[in-house]
């Protein structure tokens, strides 16, 4: 099958067996798909139009022959029929006149005559002895029973004659008909060399990117097969992908039109830079693909490095635009011997290029893998973890600031797999969103938590809730009904979202947080200034809580503006009528300067660190023994 195909191909561009393949996809040109497509229409249209009169010829040619043929059976049954006819007749005109016949042989001529018109004879003649030539002839038998003589008659085909006049017309009519049937199959077939000439044509569009000309994505996957399928025991097959960096703002400055143009430019220029053997593919709107067999000690990477390097060089247009772009590719069967796992490694290693920046190139290493495959692994074990109970949760105190005593929890997922131990939330949470898990896993948290809280009548409980949660109506309907079934006041629940949600649709996030509010649930931004820290968001949103994000908090040793910076914060959110969290207290510094900086609450190891409920407990009794501040200001014991 495969061996077919590349055979196939090598027709295209004769030569070497590589080549052969790089020869076919080459072939460059915009809107080749459209044309070939009108193309073939046509082609088609025409070869039906051709079929369609060549069968109407034959039928013609049939029906005149046939009825010719007909026709002449009709005429010769008719002149037979009459012929019977006539002999009839004439036998009962010898019948009635018998008597008439003497002895002498002789016959009145009248009478000839009479019997002439009424058997509707010609040229009825009485004769003694019978006439040799071609005349019809009937004996007659005198009273005695002796043959008298014999009537003659000419024999006349009036149907058949006409028949034989209308001859000639029919044969030339056939003739003409055989010519046009004749001409039409010729029309036939070359309206099916079109077809097939622009049914291939159109193959090719098919497979071709219509912007480069390049082969498409499926295209360069079937070419990978045959790559893959091809290479010998000696050899490698690199499967390199290259990706622009920032086109996004390339669109925005040239346009689209514009972007076009680069992307044709840049696709020529992987061309050149590449082996007259290798393949080039476009497989994303600013990715291509480059594949090559060879040598198995041959470094590819001085290859991508040029191509790199030539789409870097400056591209003049009306003005001159510079783009660069950066590459992964993976090897086989060095990295993987099947298309779907070799194509994967390269993806991992081109996004790791991206990761790195413009004009890295990443050749794939294990490494790279890990991430991916904690992935597959949590995809498969999630859905199972789930229903086995391996989650629960765990608490974090939260702390005022002035005095220490616990005023909150922050409940926060765990899930201890039973081979791999403990797995975080940052990790599995963004996998559940992936699966859509995450509606039952928000639920399973939600109403934990508020059972869990229960045995906590003085602390508030902060849930966190993911973005795509939020982003999902139907959350206000959950909290209400997880709030009803733990008959915990909502005053007590404390909502907890990030930034990044804000954004995608502010209007509506704004009518989400207020509907929160209506059930008497509070809110709060979790993670300020982790991401996009807009402090816009502070005003507009109606915001509860804000939860300075730890990275503020690290700065704050580390960084000689750190505390300035965190102070502000600080007073910003207390101006806006927030209160103020920070998050990642670790050490006993930290708290002093936070708590001179005028922060509400906190959070952190150097309080608590996150635990299983019967330990809250314990630290609530704790706290009760020992008036508060000083118990908690010792992480220690409460982490035992
Ligand atoms: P988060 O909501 O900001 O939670 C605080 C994280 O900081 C927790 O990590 C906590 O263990 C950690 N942490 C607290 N104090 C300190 C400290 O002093 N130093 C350091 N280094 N870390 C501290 P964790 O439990 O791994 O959770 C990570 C993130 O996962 C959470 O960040 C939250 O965004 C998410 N997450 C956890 N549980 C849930 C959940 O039930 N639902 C959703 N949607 N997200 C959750
Ligand atoms: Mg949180
Ligand atoms: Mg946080």
């Amino acid at each position: 099958m495969r061996g077919e195909a590349v055979t196939k191909m090598a027709r295209f561009a004769p030569g070497g067996r590589l080549s052969a393949l790089a020869g076919y996809v080459w072939r460059g040109g915009r809107h080749k798909q459209d044309a070939a497509g009108v193309t073939r229409a046509r082609a088609r249209r025409k070869f039906s139009a051709s079929r369609l009169i060549m069968l109407l010829a034959l039928l013609a040619m049939g029906a005149t022959l046939v009825s010719a043929g007909v026709g002449y059976g009709v005429a010769q049954q008719s002149d037979e029929r009459m012929w019977s006819e006539q002999r009839g007749a004439l036998r009962n005109a010898i019948g009635e006149f018998r008597a008439l016949f003497g002895n002498n042989r002789e016959i009145d001529p009248r009478f000839v005559r009479m019997v002439e018109q009424s058997a509707r004879l010609q040229g009825l003649k009485f004769e003694t002895e019978p006439s040799a030539g071609e005349r019809e002839m009937q004996p007659v038998l005198d009273a005695q029973g002796r043959i008298a003589g014999f009537f003659t008659w000419e024999r006349t085909r009036p149907m058949s004659a006409a028949m034989d006049g209308l001859m000639p017309y029919i044969a030339a009519l056939a003739l003409a008909l055989v010519g046009f049937a004749g001409f039409s199959l010729a029309q036939l077939r070359r309206a099916g060399r079109d077809l097939t000439a622009s049914e291939e044509q159109a193959r090719r569009a098919a497979d071709e990117d219509k912007l480069t000309g390049l082969p498409n994505h499926a295209k360069t996957l079937e070419l990978l097969d045959l790559y893959l399928a091809e290479h010998a025991a000696h050899e490698s097959t690199t499967f390199a992908l290259v990706e622009l960096d920032g086109m996004e703002d390339v669109t925005a400055h040239l346009g689209v039109l514009g972007s076009d143009e680069l992307i044709v430019a840049v696709a020529t220029r992987i061309r050149e830079a590449v082996p007259a053997e290798a393949v080039v593919g476009r497989v994303g709107s600013d990715e291509f693909a480059v594949m090559l067999i060879a040598e198995d000690d041959v470094d590819v990477e001085p290859m991508i490095r040029a191509v790199l390097e030539n789409i870097a060089r400056p591209h003049w247009f009306d003005t001159v635009v510079r783009v660069s772009a950066h590459a992964g590719f993976a090897q086989a069967p060095r990295h993987a011997t099947t298309r779907g796992e070799l194509t994967r490694r390269a993806e991992l290693a081109l996004r790791a290029a991206a990761k790195k920046g413009p004009g890295s190139i990443v050749a794939f290493e294990a490494a790279i893998d890990t991430v991916s495959t904690d992935q597959k692994f949590i995809q498969r074990e999630l859905p199972r973890a789930l229903s086995a109970n391996e989650l629960e949760l765990h608490y974090q105190p939260i702390v005022a600031a002035h005095g220490g005593r616990i005023v909150g929890v922050e409940a926060l997922l765990r899930w201890t797999h039973p081979t791999r131990g403990a797995i975080g939330p940052a990790v599995f949470i963004p996998v559940a969103e992936q699966m859509g898990l995450m509606d039952t896993l928000g639920a399973f948290v939600l109403r934990r938590a508020l059972q869990e809280a229960k045995r906590w009548p003085d602390l508030y409980v902060a849930v966190n809730l993911s973005p795509l949660q939020v982003r999902d109506r139907t959350i206000v309907d959950l909290v209400r009904s997880a709030l009803e079934e733990s008959g915990v006041p909502p005053s007590r629940l404390m909502l907890e979202i990030t930034e990044g949600v804000l954004i995608d649709n502010p209007e509506e996030m704004v009518k989400r947080i207020e509907d929160l509010h209506d059930l008497g649930v509070r809110v709060a931004l979790d993670d300020f200034g982790s991401g996009y820290s807009n402090l816009s968001y502070l005003q507009r949103f109606p915001l509860d809580k804000l939860k300075i994000d730890r990275s503020f908090v690290v700065a704050l040793g580390t960084s000689a503006n750190g505390g300035v910076i965190i102070q502000a914060i600080v007073a910003l959110g207390r101006a806006l009528g927030l209160s103020v969290l920070v998050e990642g207290v670790e050490t006993e510094q930290q708290r002093v300067l936070l708590r001179l900086a005028g922060c509400d609450e906190m959070q952190g190891f150097l309080f608590a660190k996150p635990a299983p409920a019967a330990t809250i407990d314990r630290l609530l009794a704790q706290q009760k023994q020992s008036s508060g501040a000083k118990a908690l200001a010792a992480p220690a014991t409460l982490t035992a």
